[in-house]
């Protein structure tokens, strides 16, 4: 069984992907997982890879799949389950080309939650320390526990930044899931908006 995982960011789907990976014994292909080992690998890909995301360059999609293509080829005959990829339609024809997908499962949160749930994300600059103002604020109010430095906010996850993201995501998922569509896989559409067991259970009904 190969699935595809798709949800905006704050969706909560990389906590979601881990534990079906888990439950089917599927190999868990996180794109960002796949990228870092790649240029840890010093492989040609891979040092391709590195020139574009370190000059902070969109990797074009010949890359992406190339390298997803590499990742992948040493896991033939087992189930994979694929997070953060495809994310273009144009991915998504490729992974279809080398193997089928089976179901796709699209984690939908709205988008008034993802910019509550992202820009409530703060982190400490001194000791790295994340914090959520909604589900795990500091004792005191924008001043990190273990050193007392003041809280900061990755400027991604400002809530003008995380509405162009989501922009961004709704106008390349879209397509993503009307592709899947028409090649006749089945898409799964779970709620986001619920706590993390309640989801996976919807997850696990879904796939059977
Ligand atoms: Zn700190």
């Amino acid at each position: 069984m190969n699935l595809v995982i798709i949800g905006p960011p704050g969706s909560g789907k990389g906590t979601q992907a881990e534990r079906i990976a888990e439950h089917y014994q599927l190999k868990h292909f996180s794109t960002g997982d796949t990228f870092r080992a790649a240029m840890a690998s010093n492989s040609e890909l891979g040092n391709q890879l590195k020139i574009i995301i370190d000059k902070g360059g969109l990797v074009p999609d010949e890359l992406v799949n190339e390298v997803i293509k590499d990742a992948i080829e040493k896991y033939e005959g087992e189930g994979l389950l694929f997070d953060g990829y495809p994310r273009t339609q144009a991915q998504a024809a490729f992974l279809q080309s080398i193997l089928t997908v089976d179901g796709v499962i699209s984690v939908s949160v709205s988008d008034e939650e993802v910019v509550k749930r992202i820009s409530s994300r703060y982190f400490c600059p001194q000791c790295s320390k994340a914090y959520n103002t909604v589900t795990l604020p500091p004792k005191q109010a924008g001043k990190c526990d273990v050193d007392g430095a003041r809280l900061q906010q990755r400027g991604d996850d400002k809530p003008e930044a995380v509405q162009q993201r989501l922009v961004e995501y709704h106008a390349k998922t879209e397509p993503i899931i009307r592709f899947y569509e028409k090649a006749g896989v089945k898409i799964h559409s779970i709620s986001g908006e619920q706590p993390i067991d309640d989801v996976f259970e919807d997850i696990k009904q879904a796939l059977g």
